[in-house]
């Protein structure tokens, strides 16, 4: 499963904006621009979005590190 997330604060929080012909995906946490997205990956994102599967992903983290 593809996961989008952010190259900075490596937050699967991430939303879409539109911006004249081009479609991109930003980070719900800090902010920043991830990339531009093609049809195609739009789709995956907002299936990302959607499925809260976020919330799984990051509980998944969260346990990982706590096992450090
Ligand atoms: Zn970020």
């Amino acid at each position: 499963m593809k996961v989008f997330r952010c190259e900075k604060c490596k937050s699967i929080d991430v939303f879409i904006d539109k911006a004249n012909n081009h479609t991109g995906l930003y980070c719900g946490d800090c902010g920043k621009w991830i990339k531009w997205l093609a049809k195609d990956e739009i789709r995956l994102v907002e299936r990302q979005i959607n499925s809260k599967i976020d919330n799984k992903i990051n509980s998944y983290y969260n346990n990982q590190e706590e096992i450090k």
